[in-house]
């Protein structure tokens, strides 16, 4: 009997099924993200009885900019409904809200690499890697159902470094043959951004189709009309970026986080996994 395997809507938050928990289990600091500082495990003050927020369509304006770029993939309503079999933290023991909190941030961490599997078995270039990607898939979804107790001892940094090695890989088949002209002299290492110190970098009409951007600093560049097709951005930091007509589409390992903390506009072109923040509508 194959594995239970996440459906891609499991992936996404669904705040009707969860406790509230990325408002009570995470701490914040007063700052331009959150009006307040919150430590973990206490509720937020704006956190309401049936475990909605009571300022939900008012957060950027009462301060609260964190609480729209944050996405938990899906891990919320893993913890409360599966880890816990919805048993709710304000129910139930101290102890038993404790270790919920406890383990709410590795099953995120576990739903994120769930993200990045199911999207790379997306990528026909990938197919080589299929196999390894699928069989890591249903090892991260088994591991999502451990027990409490199995989850607070779980060494979760090795296991995304086993699944990153594949995530590379998979980069690396699915940006071949990708890109123009325009990276001619020095391609390789201009096709390799990794990590790279970008911040505030005026990259407006940039040609960077096919490039490696992952874990990149970003903060505040200028992207404006940029081509990123079939870019890779895992863990690149797009805070503030503006991506006011770019184009992302096919780019890969883009998480909404990512999308809801950067700047866009009704004509930027995001790959089918994001969908378009509300803010950036709004905002032009
Ligand atoms: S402001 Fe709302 S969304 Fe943000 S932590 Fe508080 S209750 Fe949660």
């Amino acid at each position: 009997m194959p594995d239970q395997i996440a459906d891609p809507s499991d992936l996404r938050a669904d705040c009707t099924r969860c406790f509230g928990l990325c408002c009570v289990a995470l701490p914040f600091a007063r700052s331009a993200d959150f009006a307040l500082d919150k430590p973990a495990g206490k509720p937020c003050p704006n956190l309401q009885g049936d475990h909605r927020c009571g300022i939900h369509a008012d957060l950027r304006q009462k301060g609260f900019t964190g609480c729209t770029v944050y996405d938990c993939f899906g891990a919320g309503q893993k913890v409360s409904q599966v880890t816990f079999d919805g048993q709710d933290w304000r129910t139930g023991s101290t102890e038993d809200a404790r270790r919920m909190f406890d383990v709410f941030p590795v099953v995120r961490q576990l739903h994120e690499l769930l993200w990045y599997l199911t999207e790379a078995l997306g990528l026909p270039a990938a197919r080589p890697v299929h196999p390894e990607l699928r069989r890591a898939l249903e090892k991260t979804e088994r591991l999502t159902r451990l027990t409490a107790e199995e989850l607070a001892a779980l060494d979760v940094a090795a296991h995304r470094q086993e699944v990153n090695v594949l995530l590379l890989r998979t980069s690396e088949l699915a940006r071949a043959g990708v890109g123009g002209k325009g990276q001619g002299k020095g391609k390789g290492r201009r096709r390799d951004r990794r990590g790279a110190d970008l911040m505030g970098a005026r990259l407006r009409g940039a040609d960077l189709r096919g490039v490696s951007l992952r874990g990149a600093y970003l903060i505040a560049a200028d992207l404006t009309g940029a081509d990123l097709r079939g870019a890779d951005l895992i863990g690149a930091d797009l805070r503030d970026a503006d991506l006011t007509d770019a184009d992302l589409t096919g780019a890969f390992f883009l998480t909404q986080p990512q999308v809801n903390a950067a700047r866009g506009s009704t004509g930027t072109r995001l790959p089918a996994s994001v969908s378009r923040p509300v803010h950036w509508t709004a905002a032009r």
